[in-house]
């Protein structure tokens, strides 16, 4: 199965057992906005909990904000965004489409690292063990040629986006000989800036000073409450603030399922510290983050760093977390270091000190912040894509099945435990209803009499159930159970008094949080 067709599959799968709807589909959807179903819910709740819990719990020194969607116009003007936050965008007068036109480059970059690796393997494969693959890249002249493509196209990439030169982002898009990969011409429009803010009016004249925005980051949320925070919780510095909460893009190239989305939801921690020290705390949260991401046990390969060659306009460092998503390593988080940028704006625009005074060096000054910023239905995608299986299974005739498993990690899965009567009569669907009435309001449960044992099983690997228990004659004399474990299929008889123990144990964030505390 190729890359694509797992990708496909897994977004049928989402809406099959919901997780993932389009919006308004009876309308035929609105373009990259979604709704989560009875599942996915479920499971972004656990997401996000997860990640509250690891940030505000696990640090004493960070605490948590929900601040409002809509915010005084000015905030967007002191973050930048009302002046910067654009896209470049380019149509290709063809297909109708509109492309990102840094996005077009970039792909084109990755196009050509891919004819390096692809090089780079075939010697490895004819030199075997005697190959050296760091002397084959510097030496090869096939390998150098396209480097070097690479390196000048980078470099004008980003001199062209820095000084905002739009013609030459067009002249580097015509010179790579980019086609556009609906109508395969090369019939593209000048570049023009796009504002991804959405805006709306607050209430009812209609004129240019009552234009609000929907966020288009919670980070502006935190800023904006610093001073409110740190008096209120008499943090000191370096200290935190966690806020989870909705954001809204206009985003031009909106495909590839929750991945970028027009309406999504953001975790963002701001984290405050002294002038000077920030490269201490980037460093720290990058590795900070990479363990959280370890944690939830997908496999370290599955991940890397990506440091930022151009930086955004409010920052001295960045890198992002990428995962390898079923279209290849691509950003789920950021961790960036956004200096003072921020607060000495706002403090600018609204008038209003934003100082700290630091009792251990008597001074008073704007802090310096670094970010980490999550997106949660990224998280979710992820999480989806690193756990979707398709696998063979025998069957108890000797024949063999198929089983579409997801391999959530227990404490995340919508569904912790099925609780199944083997049979509707017998007193067993009672006594299933008492096991479950006993667990239910510890962990997410869920009672299913319908059809055989093995389609319950099956329909609940499909969403990620951890365990699944049968209550069967048996369990009326002594009081034992099945239990039945999604990623190995095997059975074990356990009393039904041990299924608490035996659940808590596996199911709960406690013993994620633990591995990172
Ligand atoms: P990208 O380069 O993919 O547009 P970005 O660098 O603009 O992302 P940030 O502004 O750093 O993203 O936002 C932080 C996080 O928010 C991202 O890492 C991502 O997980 C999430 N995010 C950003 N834009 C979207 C979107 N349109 N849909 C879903 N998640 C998003």
């Amino acid at each position: 199965m190729t890359q694509e067709e797992l990708f496909k599959k897994l977004i049928a799968h989402s809406k099959e057992y919901g997780f993932v709807y389009q919006s308004s589909e009876i309308y035929d959807g609105l373009s990259a906005v979604y709704d989560y179903g009875q599942n996915g819910v479920e499971l972004k709740n656990n997401i996000r909990q997860y990640w509250w819990d690891a940030m505000t719990r696990l640090h004493e020194n960070i605490v948590g904000l929900d601040s409002a969607i809509f915010m005084h116009p000015q905030t967007w003007v002191a973050s930048g965004h009302v002046g910067a936050f654009n896209d470049p965008l380019i149509d290709n007068r063809d297909s109708k489409k509109r492309y990102r036109a840094d996005i077009l480059i970039e792909e084109w970059i990755a196009k050509q690292e891919e004819k390096i690796e692809k090089e780079v393997a075939k010697a490895s494969k004819r030199f075997g063990d005697s190959f050296d693959e760091s002397m084959f890249r510097q030496t090869n002249p096939r390998v150098k040629e396209v480097q070097a493509k690479i390196d000048v196209v980078n470099a004008r990439m980003i001199k062209a986006l820095d000084a905002n030169d739009l013609a030459e982002v067009k002249r580097i898009i015509e010179d790579c000989e980019i086609v556009c990969p609906i109508s395969g011409s090369r019939n593209w429009t000048d570049v023009r800036q796009f504002n991804l803010m959405f805006d709306t009016k607050l209430g009812s004249v209609s004129d240019e000073a009552n234009t609000i925005y929907l966020r288009p980051e919670t980070a502006q949320g935190i800023f904006v409450n610093f001073l409110n925070v740190q008096k209120t919780s008499r943090l000191k510095i370096p200290f935190g603030i966690a806020q989870v909460g909705k954001a809204f893009r206009n985003e031009i190239v909106a495909r590839q399922f929750i991945f970028r989305m027009r309406e999504f939801e953001q975790m963002e921690m701001q984290f405050f510290v002294r002038p000077g020290e920030e490269m201490k705390w980037y460093e720290y949260w990058k590795e900070k983050r990479m363990q959280w991401h370890r944690a939830m046990g997908f496999g370290d390969d599955k991940y890397r760093f990506h440091k930022h060659e151009k930086l955004a306009h409010y920052a001295n460092a960045a890198a992002d977390i990428e995962f390898n998503f079923p279209f290849g390593f691509k950003e789920v988080e950021g961790i960036h270091s956004r200096t003072d940028f921020d607060l000495l704006n706002h403090q600018k625009h609204s008038g209003k000190k934003l100082q700290y005074f630091d009792p251990e060096t008597n001074e008073s000054y704007v802090p310096y912040v670094v970010e980490t910023s999550i997106g949660l239905d990224r998280t979710f995608l992820m999480v989806l894509s690193a756990a979707y299986a398709e696998e063979k299974i025998a069957k108890e005739d000797g024949g063999e099945d198929e089983r579409v498993v997801l391999r959530i990690p227990p404490a995340l899965a919508p569904v912790k435990l099925a609780v199944f009567p083997l049979v509707k009569k017998d007193g067993l669907p009672e006594k299933a209803r008492a096991i479950m009435n006993d667990l239910q309001v510890d962990f997410a449960c869920q009672y299913e009499e319908k059809d055989s044992i093995g389609k319950r099983y099956r329909r609940h690997d499909a969403i990620g159930t951890p365990f699944c228990i049968t209550i069967d004659h048996q369990t009326t004399e002594d009081d034992t159970v099945t239990i039945r474990y999604r990623d190995t299929m095997l059975q074990e008889r356990v009393q039904a008094t041990r299924l608490r123990e035996i659940m808590e144990d596996k199911v709960s964030i406690r013993k994620m949080l633990m591995s990172i505390r």
